[in-house]
């Protein structure tokens, strides 16, 4: 009897691009948890943790965080027991030799499953990244404008107090985009010569956004539980 083949994606995008409000809808509705590298980095910076004040300057910069740390944090996470049926990486791989690891870490596990790629122009990741606002408790992601919560400044989910990341504005966003240009959109070759990457237009409403993911992995086999 052969095990059941683990589902690991890569959500690929520039910052902004919406992968994290898709990661968090599909990690409900597939049962894979949502891997965002950059989520971990804030709740290490969040709780004054060794790594969190390391990652502190490169996330204040717009810079990558060193590849040697970033990869043991995600080695880590992947131990944890709802990894079991695999998982969905959000803002990781993010450079060469971060996909390396990756391919080194799933080797045994047959490797990705899919690379959804969500597409939108540099203007409109301007506008997403500067109207975000992000949960200081549960880390729910909302838009000024696009994504509105309830009641101006206070989370649906918990109540939390909703706050701008200091690397969301506009100077940080520049570094961020061209990082994004030079170390992270070269991955983007990589994964359509290895027949993974599916492009989906991320520049459509959330509700679409979601419908043509889940259009897309049903292609491949990916359907929820
Ligand atoms: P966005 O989705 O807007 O690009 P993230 O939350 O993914 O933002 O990342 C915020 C910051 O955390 C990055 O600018 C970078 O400093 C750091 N970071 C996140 N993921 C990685 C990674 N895979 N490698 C190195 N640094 C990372
Ligand atoms: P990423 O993880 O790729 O950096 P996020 O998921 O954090 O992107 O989304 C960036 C911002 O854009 C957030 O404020 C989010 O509410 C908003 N957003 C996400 N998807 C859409 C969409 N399809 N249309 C309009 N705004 C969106």
């Amino acid at each position: 009897m052969t095990a059941n083949k683990r589902t690991f994606m890569v959500f690929m995008g520039p910052p902004g691009a919406g992968k994290g409000t898709q990661a968090r809808i599909l990690q409900e509705k597939l049962g894979l948890p949502q891997i965002s590298t950059g989520d971990l980095f804030r709740y290490n910076l969040k709780n004054e943790t060794e790594l969190g004040l390391l990652a502190k300057s490169y996330m204040d910069a717009g810079d990558l965080v060193p590849d040697e740390v970033t990869i043991r944090m995600v080695e880590e996470r992947l131990t944890r027991a709802d990894c079991a049926p695999g998982a969905i990486f959000d803002g990781f791989p993010r450079n060469l030799v971060q996909v390396v690891a990756l391919d080194e870490m799933l080797a045994d596990e047959g490797g990705l499953s899919l690379v959804p790629m969500l597409t939108v122009d540099d203007d409109e990741v301007m506008r997403r990244i500067t109207g975000r606002r992000i949960c200081r408790t549960c880390g729910a992601v909302y838009h000024v404008e696009f994504n509105p919560p309830k009641v101006a400044g206070v989370c649906d989910i918990d109540g939390g107090e909703l706050y701008q990341r200091d690397d969301d504005k506009a100077d940080t966003v520049k570094n961020r985009l061209y990082v994004y240009y030079k170390q992270t959109s070269p991955l983007v070759g990589y994964y359509f010569a290895k027949e993974l990457l599916a492009e989906v237009d991320g520049s459509q409403p959330p509700a679409a956004v979601t419908a043509d993911l889940l259009a897309v992995l049903a292609e491949h086999g990916i359907a929820p539980g």
